[in-house]
């Protein structure tokens, strides 16, 4: 497939800045992309927005067919798309489709799910306005733009590309600098099922054509990324009101009670801890064990610990670090960490590499240290003992993020799950809400807002739109110059017989007559 359809077209190729993206396990240089500056980005907007018309009036089954043979492209071409994934993050061939086989799932729902959810459908009036016909329906915004991170380039931003478009909108992506290659790759297959119109396109670039596209019109943005930069996307569109989907960073919780099974808990610790080599928004950074089954847990997990490694070789279950700055942040938790009391069980501070960082399980480490605090994304977790399961519940939700969390229990997960402040729980598992079509994802505080997946990321790039269609006349038309002073008697009437009747209201202690009147020669006076 060729690039050059769906990016912005190069006015002049010898005056384009471009730049590589590299292969971060060997440091290869795989591609070389365009560096797309704001007119660049506003023309991809002005295109978008010539083809919206079209799209949105494709109409839901319309849609649906072009989603289901994008669909069958992209599953056609998987090793392919994987091929490009696994070159510009290093992760593995498997980890690659996996991500791709939860996105390729999500295509398919948001496809077929979009006229159930946002389909036009009749509401009750109510009394006071019964002779209207009520309706509500959900239409497209028009233009959204989208900013994707590194980490998961096909799995996070197709969350809101699949439902962006499967409500009606056409796209404008700007993948992460790092994964431009996938970016592209993605936006050429929809172009091959649909040549004529542009419902994806792709511009590519640092941070600058990221905020370009915050102000290039696009009628919603649609961001995920780091906490920080999240902060600047929504700075730049609130200079014309564009309204922003923030999924940021996380801290995940996994938390342990005493009554769990503890092989399931170490093993999904493990993986929801060093899988992706730590570089997973919903990934475990912190895990909080019942006192009664602590070290049993951390003697579990160190075993799992040791059998995995970061490395190139067949054997080798996680990749590089992709992004070479985050070594710095790694280290620099790894060794505060140690620096203020904690113990490293597996890796420690020899176990941050130049491009690899090793598992490691870190304990004892103060709550208030960076390694528990802030985003590590590498491969390390933190262990804690806890009294019981509501020191671990308040110690999850000291924290600023609050994306995912996990609980391994037998009894009390539903109750464990509602008191944790965060977006999605899984219970007896890792991530699974993540790759479950109908379930929202995206989290509070730190870790953003608005939702993708499900139908309410359907529903995240609409707009609501209510209609009131008049059936007959009303005996009682309340929006008159003509309405009579008895017609306001009977609207008054209806309205105790409604809402005002005694057992609605609050029963207020009997005060003395005194403090009555004294209240009443108060105002008076
Ligand atoms: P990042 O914030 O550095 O970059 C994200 C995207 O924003 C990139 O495409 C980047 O080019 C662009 N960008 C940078 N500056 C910009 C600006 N001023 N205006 C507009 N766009 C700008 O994040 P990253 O390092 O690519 O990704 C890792 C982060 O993403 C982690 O914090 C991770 O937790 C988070 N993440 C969150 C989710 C989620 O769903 N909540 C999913 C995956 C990753």
């Amino acid at each position: 497939m060729t690039t050059t359809t769906t990016t912005a077209p190069a006015p002049d190729a010898a005056e384009r800045a471009t730049f590589e993206s590299i292969d971060p396990a060997t440091g290869d240089v795989v591609g070389v992309h365009p560096v797309h500056d704001e007119t660049d980005v506003r023309a991809a907007v002005a295109r978008a927005r010539a083809s919206a018309d079209w799209w949105a009036g494709l109409g839901f089954d319309g849609r649906r067919e072009v989603l289901t043979q994008w669909r069958g492209v992209i599953t056609r071409r998987l090793a392919q798309l994987c091929d490009v994934v696994h070159q510009e993050t290093g992760k593995p061939h498997g980890d690659a489709q996996l991500e791709c086989a939860l996105a390729i799932d999500h295509l398919a729902w948001a496809g077929s799910h979009a006229e159930k959810v946002l389909g036009r459908r009749r509401v009750s009036p109510g009394l006071l306005l019964a002779n209207q016909a009520a309706s509500v329906e959900y239409l497209p915004l028009g233009v959204v733009g989208v900013i994707g991170p590194w980490n998961y380039p096909v799995f996070t931003p197709m969350g809101s590309i699949a439902y962006a478009l499967a409500a009606g909108n056409t796209v404008v992506f700007k993948p992460s600098e790092l994964t431009p290659g996938v970016g592209t790759w993605l936006a050429d297959s929809l172009r091959e099922v649909v040549p004529d119109h542009d419902l994806l396109q792709v511009v590519t670039g640092y941070g600058e054509t990221g905020a370009a596209l915050c102000r290039a019109g696009v009628d919603k943005l649609a961001f995920t990324g780091s906490t920080a930069t999240g902060k600047r996307v929504m700075a730049a569109c609130a200079e014309t009101l564009t309204p922003v989907v923030i999924e940021a960073g996380g801290k995940d919780a996994l938390l342990v009670d005493e009554d769990a099974d503890l092989d399931a808990a170490a093993e999904a610790a493990a993986w929801g801890a060093f899988a992706n080599a730590g570089q997973t928004c919903a990934g475990v950074e912190r895990v909080y064990v019942h006192e009664r089954v602590h070290d049993r847990f951390v003697e579990l997990l160190a075993e799992r610990a040791r059998g995995v490694h970061a490395g190139t070789d067949v054997e080798a279950k996680i990749g590089p670090m992709t992004m070479p700055g985050q070594l710095d942040v790694v280290r620099r938790h790894v060794d505060d960490a140690l620096a203020r009391g904690g113990r490293a069980v597996v890796g420690g501070a020899e176990a941050v590499g130049d491009r690899f960082v090793q598992p490691t399980v870190l304990v004892d480490v103060p709550e208030d240290s960076e390694a528990v605090t802030e985003e590590t994304f590498g491969p390390t977790v933190t262990v804690r003992k806890v009294r019981d399961m509501d020191e671990a519940v308040e110690l999850t939700n000291a924290g600023k993020y609050g994306l995912g969390s996990a609980i391994f229990t037998a009894k009390r997960g539903d109750d464990l799950a509602r008191r944790l402040r965060t977006g999605m729980t899984s219970i007896n598992s890792v991530i699974s809400f993540a790759g479950v079509p109908t379930l929202p994802f995206g989290g509070v505080g730190d870790s953003g807002f608005g939702r993708i997946h499900g139908p309410d990321g359907l529903r995240e790039f609409t707009y609501a739109k209510a209609v009131t269609r008049t059936r007959f006349k009303a005996p009682l038309n309340l929006t008159t110059f003509e309405r009579t002073p008895e017609q306001d008697t009977m609207v008054a009437t209806l309205l105790l017989a409604l809402h005002g009747r005694a057992t609605q209201l609050p029963k207020l202690p009997r005060r003395p007559v005194e403090t009555i009147r004294g209240l009443g020669g108060r105002r008076r006076g």
